[in-house]
């Protein structure tokens, strides 16, 4: 089975596949529904992916210029509040981003860029490079306990939002090279706000995730048939909407636990890009 045409590649996507080779199947090849719910009980899980969404239009909000009080009328829920107040209190963006002049930045930023001829693209929170180079990629994590770094440096975000700034960001820093050095990623938790989580990058991990993502891109591009395997740890099956394809149960995990696992705010809109958007491409 081949990738439909045009089929571009997302760390939502990557993720998928070396989660469970067999959910990227039935998602991107054969573009089923979701016919199971994800978590228990279903009404918090929806309203929690809300307010993750929610948070991230907030923000959105403010970077183009919407006063913060007006910001936080318009809020719905206590939760939410509380989130924007924390942001409010911490600043993370002058924080992380800085306030120089001659700071390029933008939130909701799409870069896009090519691996072993394929189309890789990334949607970012919030994208900054400095006069000096210096480029800052921040990411909102709205689960209600922080995710260990371990947990966040196994993901597929964290090789390919820094390895996407590099390779596609040039134009954003002058059309000069970024320096794989000069990039760091920042994972922030509103519910955790004095602990955010920040990943340096360099030149030596830029080349590792060069490597890592044209053999895994390579890999689902050739796969056919029986290139889709299920997952042999069955504990993933618990959060995915496709156990009944699978014949792997009938009831959800719970929903703690798959917040626990991670940040629902984010899943949706990164399977939801908006490709007209695309800042760059450049394979
Ligand atoms: S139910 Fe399990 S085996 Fe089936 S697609 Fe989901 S994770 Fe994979």
């Amino acid at each position: 089975m081949t990738l439909p045409p045009g089929f571009q590649f997302s760390q939502a996507s990557l993720q998928d596949y070396v989660d469970c080779p067999r959910r990227f199947q039935l998602r991107y090849l054969l573009a089923l529904q979701w016919p199971a719910v994800q978590a228990e009980p279903v009404e918090e899980h929806e309203q929690r992916m809300v307010l993750g969404q929610a948070f991230h239009r907030m923000v959105q909000q403010r970077l183009v210029g919407l006063p913060e009080e007006a910001i936080a009328r318009a809020a719905s829920n206590a939760e939410l509040l509380r989130w924007w107040q924390s942001f409010l209190a911490y600043r993370p963006i002058t924080a992380f981003c800085g306030d120089q002049p001659g700071t390029w930045m933008r939130g909701e930023y799409m870069l896009a860029g090519g691996v072993g001829g394929h189309r890789l693209v990334a949607k970012y929170d919030v994208l900054s490079v400095a006069a000096t180079g210096q480029v800052t990629i921040l990411d909102w994590k709205t689960s209600t306990k922080r995710t260990p770094d371990d947990a966040l440096r196994e993901r597929l975000q964290t090789r390919v939002y820094p390895f996407l700034a590099v390779q596609a960001g040039a134009h954003l820093n002058g059309d000069r090279p970024i320096d794989p050095s000069h990039v760091t990623l920042v994972y922030w938790f509103p519910e955790a706000p004095g602990s955010p989580a920040r990943i340096a990058y360099g030149p030596e991990q830029y080349a590792a995730d060069h490597r890592y993502l044209t053999d895994l891109i390579g890999l689902i591009a050739l796969a056919e048939g029986d290139g889709f395997p299920m997952t042999q740890d069955e504990s993933r099956c618990r959060f995915c909407v496709y156990r009944s394809y699978c014949d792997r149960g009938s009831t959800a995990g719970r929903l703690d636990e798959l917040i626990a696992a991670w940040d629902l705010g984010a899943a949706p809109e990164d399977i939801d890009l908006d490709f007209e958007q695309i800042g760059e491409i450049a394979f």
